[in-house]
């Protein structure tokens, strides 16, 4: 049985395609936990933000509600039957909200999928070092989500990134970054500089908002970014989020 400190709240369980950086395209399934403490502009799932009394399970057989807060075995049971209904996946990805307030819980699920030859995918926004190097033991992948003013209307201190993505960078690490019609090369090459030095071995996403206070940027202004990037940080791609051409979750 899991003690209470190996609770947490879920958001939602569902199989898709990963539509972001650089697993994009590969089938995994996406653990969303609820609540988090940042306040991003460009937020595509504001509702995970809160804690809702059901997490909800995507089933093909069915949506299964799934009373919060789950303990460990819930969530292992969850993820098992939908692998068993919809797999194979190639990785299971723990998303958000922010997965990083809840390091007790990852540290009793996260060894029970891998012993079973699972891969993990956290993504995170990246600001929270100290709880990285928690569970980066039990983690296969990061992608961190550096913010910027001109897309989500906040900025993490440059210590706290250069420190993350530094602990990140032990294992295969993505770099992306939300860019909007109000990007400058400035604030890119801020990032790709960053990134080339702390993480030179991490690709550098250059992803268009989608939906928010700020516009996507042009195809043009796209291009002067990656070019403005690439000077610092070779490997800087820019890719869309795929999943909502699908109208995927
Ligand atoms: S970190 Fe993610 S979940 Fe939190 S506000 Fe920003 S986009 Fe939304």
């Amino acid at each position: 049985m899991s003690d209470s400190a190996e609770r947490a709240p879920l958001f939602e369980i569902f199989s898709s395609i990963q539509g972001e950086a650089t697993h994009v395209g590969e089938r995994h399934l996406f653990v969303r936990l609820a609540g988090c403490d940042l306040d991003c502009v460009f937020c595509d799932t504001p509702a995970s933000r809160r804690i809702p009394e059901q997490a909800r399970l995507f089933l093909p057989s069915g949506v299964r509600e799934l009373p919060n807060p789950l303990s460990a075995d819930d969530l292992v049971a969850a993820v098992a039957a939908l692998d068993e209904e919809s797999g194979p996946h190639h990785m299971i990805s723990i998303t958000g909200g922010e997965p990083l307030l809840f390091v007790p819980f990852l540290q009793a699920v996260l060894p029970r999928w891998r012993t079973r030859g699972g891969r993990i995918l956290l993504e995170t926004g990246g600001h929270r070092p100290d709880e990285l190097a928690a569970v980066l033991g039990h983690i296969d992948v990061v992608m961190v989500d550096v913010k910027i003013a001109s897309s989500a209307g906040i900025e993490t201190s440059a210590t706290v990134q250069r420190r993350f993505l530094g602990l990140a960078s032990r294992v295969e690490c993505t770099v992306k970054v939300v860019v909007s019609e109000a990007t400058t090369t400035a604030e890119i090459e801020s990032v790709a500089s960053m990134v080339s030095e702390v993480a030179p071995q991490a690709p550098l996403i250059l992803q268009p908002v989608s939906g928010a206070k700020f516009g996507p940027p042009t195809g043009a202004h796209a291009l002067l970014l990656q070019r403005a990037a690439m000077r610092q940080h070779h490997d800087t791609r820019v890719i869309v989020q795929t999943h909502r051409i699908l109208h995927l979750r």
